[in-house]
């Protein structure tokens, strides 16, 4: 019997979390579920998985959980702290699936108490990466990775001696313009950037997909992670996302994880780990399937991708400014406030400005130092967004 915690419950990838423990319920014990303002969802949850405490992020939204919850005696709580403070409760696995840099300081408390996080919450190795691996050393945690490309490249080296590592590939579905023309891609709307070709997920990643700043996030958690130079990370366009990424030996060997664009399957694989166990997704018929295609993963249609690899290169402080320009640059773009291709334009000019004010470069992070300059990001991008939507 494991006892989980999930911090995002209600999202896409806590509802893919649920759904395998609800399959399984005699070998889980849930310890806390939290979400966001869907607390009907968030309490049918709890009830379901008969959760210890359930928690929303929204002080206001306090009474209509106690309410849901009401002669259930599971426990209720509310605000950005009591999900923190969720994570002072022992469970043997956290899943890390808040949206945002949000999702940071609970999976970081979580660290603290040396148990493990499966972290999907992309943000939190984007921003804090170095930090967060060395507070998960410092207090024998491990962290686990749940973004399908970095759980593909995780389980290729099962068993493998890292020096022996050329490269790694992180394939890219291309999000949903991939076919469009590149003139069109300034009128693109929100509808349009919100739905994905192959996946199902949360609002903001499926337009992150759109961009490639999704791509680009997982460029700089691959090298966060597992520590690759960024000269060794590779991406290509795999329409068919059946590949999720690639790992190149020095004998030329390329060893490739295949499975169907479920999510179930890197939770499932983390959830079972260090063993595996049976994952109901649906079994790949390659003869069906019959070929599988790729293309360059082209820079002048995806600016994302030569932003990713500036931060990789100056590191430091820049991923918290990345993903702090990013996040702010999305809110405007759903706002209808700015469009499609002024997000990366955004990012670019935050980032550009914040290198020649403070320099981002930095030896030792901290989480200070993290929220400072995540603060000054969102605040830069805001003031740039205000002009160019006066334009
Ligand atoms: P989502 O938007 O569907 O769900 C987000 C969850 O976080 C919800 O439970 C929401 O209530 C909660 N939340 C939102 N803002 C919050 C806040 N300020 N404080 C506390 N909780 C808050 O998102 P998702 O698509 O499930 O993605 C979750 C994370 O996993 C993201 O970091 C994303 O990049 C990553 N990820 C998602 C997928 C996917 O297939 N959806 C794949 C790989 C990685
Ligand atoms: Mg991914």
């Amino acid at each position: 019997m494991r006892t989980v915690t999930i911090f995002g419950a209600t999202g896409s990838i806590g509802e893919s979390t649920v759904d395998l423990i609800a399959r399984a319920p005699e070998q889980y014990r849930v310890v806390a579920l939290t979400g966001g303002r869907n607390v009907a969802r968030l309490a049918e949850q709890a009830i379901l998985l008969n959760a210890e405490l359930a928690v929303t992020a929204f002080d206001d939204c306090f009474a209509d959980l106690k309410a849901a919850l009401a002669g259930t005696g599971i426990e209720v709580a509310a605000g950005g702290a009591a999900i923190v403070e969720a994570a002072d409760r022992h469970a043997d696995l956290f899943m890390s699936a808040i949206v945002g840099a949000a999702g940071l300081p609970p999976g970081l408390r979580a660290l603290r108490h040396g148990t493990t996080l499966a972290l999907a919450n992309k943000e939190s190795l984007v921003t804090a990466g170095p930090y967060l691996l060395a507070e998960a050393a410092r207090y024998g945690a491990t962290i686990l990775p749940v973004d399908s490309e970095h759980s593909a490249v995780f389980q290729a080296l099962v068993g493998e001696d890292m020096q022996t590592v050329e490269r790694v590939i992180i394939t890219a579905s291309g999000g949903a313009f991939r076919d469009w023309p590149m003139e069109k891609l300034a009128g693109a709307t929100i509808e349009q950037a919100s739905s994905h070709p192959n996946w199902d997920m949360g609002q903001r990643i499926t337009i992150d997909s759109a961009s490639m700043f999704n791509k680009a996030m997982e460029l700089i958690e691959t090298k966060e992670f597992f520590g690759f130079q960024p000269s060794q990370i590779e991406t290509v366009v795999h329409p068919e996302s059946l590949i999720h990424a690639l790992v190149g030996f020095n004998d030329g060997a390329l060893m490739a994880h295949l499975g169907p664009p479920d999510m179930r399957h890197a939770i499932g694989y983390a959830l079972h780990w260090p063993e595996r166990g049976h994952v109901p997704v649906e079994r790949l018929d390659l003869v069906k399937i019959a070929s599988l295609n790729f293309r360059p993963a082209d820079e002048a249609r995806y600016p994302a991708l030569r932003i990713a690899r500036d931060v990789m290169q100056t590191g430091g402080l820049a991923g918290a400014a990345f993903n702090a320009a990013k996040e702010a640059a999305l809110d405007a773009f759903i706002a209808g406030q700015i469009g499609f291709l002024d997000m990366a334009r955004l990012v670019d000019e935050v980032l550009n400005r914040l290198q020649g004010q403070n320099g981002l470069s930095c030896d030792i992070l901290s989480l200070d130092k993290v929220l400072e300059t995540d603060h000054l990001a969102r605040e830069m991008t805001q003031e740039f967004v205000q002009v160019t939507a006066a334009r």
